[in-house]
């Protein structure tokens, strides 16, 4: 008997839950507790770079570029959601967006499609790509983060993770710069995270563990955070300014 109410009684929570959110406005002042977390109410695009046939580049470890995109990216999701965000993610297993022996042409530009349609679909506030660096000298190390040219909110967004991943790590010190990546077309807020050198012997060893995956996950988001609370700033002010000339 007791479980049954408490069935009933979860129930009804869910159900008061559900005629909650279809009031709308009356969500924010209801559910402070969700309302006021930074990136409640934001889209956010992940995509886990590479997949499938794909590896990308690898490090002397072995261990394909692919599958560290895909572990920091699930890190990055769930500390989003933390925040209060919908995360859509491109990809959350080790596939490809086209099947490369029925496609014809350009495979790779056919793959990064399928992706970009994804976050069109679903309309992403912004873009966050992961991926692994490489470069034939070993002693490059550090994260680095490209955003598309001419894209201020991209070049914004950027910046913001450049600052939050060298503030959590001095070797990821290194300028947002812009980058050429077809990607980066998800929407204006698209950035590309190259979370580090797999080249790199110690760089590499360090992204393999879980510890410093979460500090950059953690830092991107904060970074991703920093962003939009920029941006609300500046529309706030611009909002008191348009006032000030109204008078
Ligand atoms: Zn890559």
């Amino acid at each position: 008997m007791y479980r049954q109410w408490v069935a009933v009684a979860v129930l009804l929570a869910g159900l008061a839950g559900f005629m909650m959110m279809q009031g709308g406005a009356d969500v924010q002042a209801l559910s402070p507790q969700f309302s006021s977390l930074p990136l409640y109410g934001r889209i956010v695009g992940v995509d886990a770079g590479h997949g499938g046939y794909d590896g990308g580049c690898m490090g002397r470890s072995g261990v394909p570029e692919k599958e560290f995109n895909l572990a920091v990216t699930m890190l990055v999701k769930a500390e989003l959601e933390k925040q209060g965000a919908t995360v859509v993610l491109s990809r959350d297993e080790d596939i490809a967006l086209i099947d490369p022996a029925k496609t014809t042409g350009y495979k790779k530009r056919k793959e990064l499609d399928n992706r970009l349609k994804i976050f069109a679909e679903n309309n992403v506030d912004c873009m966050i790509s992961i991926h692994m660096n490489q470069y034939r000298n070993e002693n490059q190390r550090g994260a680095q983060v490209f955003y598309k040219k001419g894209e201020q909110d991209g070049q914004d967004m950027a910046k913001a993770i450049q600052d939050a991943m060298a503030a959590q790590d001095a070797h990821n010190n290194r300028a947002a710069s812009v980058g050429d990546y077809y990607i980066l077309n998800a929407c204006p807020a698209s950035a590309l995270v190259e979370c580090g050198f797999l080249s790199n012997r110690e760089e590499e060893q360090l992204l393999l563990t879980d510890a410093y995956r979460e500090k950059l996950a953690k830092a991107i988001v904060e970074g991703v955070a920093n962003y939009f609370q920029g941006k609300n700033q500046q529309a706030s002010q611009n909002a008191a300014t348009e006032t000030a000339t109204a008078d």
